[in-house]
């Protein structure tokens, strides 16, 4: 059997194991310490735009938090992109919250503004305006960013920026994860970088983050004694953890390179493959490529390849299954224009991760033209 290529595996940089190292021999192993500052300031500096970053135990977590901070309540409604990892919805319903789903448009795969705003009027017009508006860099793709600002200015609602698979990208030159009302980060193991796991809020407001932080620590109230006045989490990311995205944040710029590369690989390769087709870059975005994606013409090819490459030991994956299509939130109310489940039917994810060699990725090559070759 030929070694498994995977679809986006950890790639380290070396200089992990000397933060590990030097948490362990100052003992700052626990859930704060230089290494959790450190990670914190190298994220905002890389960010800009004066962020404040709260690093935590997960995206998912800090999707959590970022919508009890912007005061999501059991029975409210909130905006989620369908079209997206269901790690993006399902903290609405740990709060008891309603998710109400909206499809994507053409041309970033990403939440349609058109359709947000009819589902926002929709949602106003029942009495329920909803609280926040999930939107998603999917695959590094950066969403709509204006057009879904001015949807959201306009109805003044907040917006929860999930830039898990967006780290390195840019719209109108600034970086994807500044945009939100709050934004998030994810550095899981399959990320463009990785703490094993892990996560970040990030926030331009500095009693915001302390106020994340606050949370993702038991909320402890200012006494010698353990006194909460509030619910808490245990959210925070450890020491040991923030050094291995020390060691990441040295690496980061090379792994969107590398990335963006082998979509520009894939690109030449398939010039002539007129069934396979690419997300182009629209102009004023950047994408770090986080995993190529190609569209083909129907459901059976598109599972014709996956099966063919996963037989040579290639993983692929169809692109994410739509939130509103999931057994899961079969009852929320979702606005739909049938985009979002093309995508799913016809799409496949490559192996794209930072760590793939030449001989890696003409090993993928020669499986998708042989595949079409034959077929
Ligand atoms: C990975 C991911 C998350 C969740 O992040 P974790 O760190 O795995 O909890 C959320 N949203 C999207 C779009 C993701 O890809």
């Amino acid at each position: 059997m030929n070694k498994k290529i995977w679809l986006s595996s950890p790639h380290m940089s070396g200089k992990e194991q000397f933060y590990i190292k030097e948490a362990f021999e100052a003992n700052w192993v626990a859930p704060l310490g230089p290494n959790v500052n450190g990670f914190e300031n190298e994220l905002e500096a890389y960010l800009g735009r004066d962020m404040n970053v709260a690093a935590l135990a997960s995206g998912t977590s800090a999707l959590h938090l970022g919508l009890i901070l912007l005061g999501v309540k059991n029975g409210d409604e909130v905006i989620c992109q369908s079209k997206t990892f269901s790690a993006s919805a399902n903290p609405i319903t740990y709060l008891g919250a309603i998710p109400i789903f909206v499809d994507s448009e053409k041309d970033t795969w990403n939440l349609c503004p058109e359709q947000l705003e009819l589902a926002v009027k929709d949602r106003i017009s029942k009495g329920k305006k909803p609280k926040a508006i999930i939107a998603v860099h999917l695959y590094g793709m950066p969403y709509k960013v204006d057009e879904i600002r001015e949807v959201a200015d306009k109805y003044e609602i907040p917006i929860l920026e999930d830039s898990a698979e967006s780290l390195g990208s840019t719209y109108k030159g600034v970086k994807c994860g500044t945009f939100g009302d709050i934004a998030i980060l994810s550095f899981n193991g399959n990320k463009i970088i990785t703490t094993s796991g892990g996560g970040a809020l990030v926030t331009n407001s500095k009693a915001v983050k302390d106020k994340a932080v606050f949370l993702s620590t038991q909320a402890r109230d200012n006494a010698p004694h353990y006194q909460h006045s509030e619910i808490g989490y245990n959210y925070r990311m450890s020491n040991i953890v923030a050094g291995i995205g020390r060691g990441q944040m040295t690496i980061l710029d090379n792994h969107v390179k590398q990335r963006r590369l082998n979509h520009m690989f894939y690109m030449n390769a398939f010039d002539g493959i007129e069934e396979i087709r690419f997300l182009e870059e629209p102009s004023q975005m950047y994408s770090n490529r986080w995993l190529t994606t190609i569209q083909l013409p129907s459901y059976s090819i598109r599972e014709g390849l996956r099966e063919f490459l996963l037989k040579d030991n290639i993983e692929s994956r169809p692109l994410w299954k739509p939130m509103h299509l999931q057994p899961i939130f079969k009852d929320s109310p979702a606005f739909i224009n049938g985009i979002s489940e093309d995508l799913f039917k016809k799409g496949l994810c490559l192996p794209s991760g930072s760590n793939l060699t030449e001989d890696d990725l003409n090993r993928v090559i020669l499986g998708i033209k042989t595949y079409f070759t034959k077929c």
